[in-house]
């Protein structure tokens, strides 16, 4: 009967393998979500000089990232 119980058994590895790899084909499943869309500071929209930088240093933007290069 041994036979019997071995067959068994490969047929339920061969069911969990095939589980494995259908989920290995669903895409999300184990890789981790992709961030939001993050909207960057358009390079063509700049603040005003004397706003506050929108880098959060609490600086003015002239005197931040805004600053002029000598
Ligand atoms: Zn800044």
């Amino acid at each position: 009967m041994s036979k019997d119980s071995d067959a068994g058994a490969e047929r339920f590895h061969d069911r969990e393998r095939r589980e494995k790899e259908y989920k290995g084909m669903l895409p999300g499943v184990d890789e981790e979500p992709l961030p939001p869309p993050v909207d960057p500071i358009h390079a063509d929209t700049k603040p005003d000089r004397n706003d506050p930088c929108p880098c959060g240093s609490g600086k003015k933007y002239k005197k931040c990232c805004g600053k002029e290069k000598p």
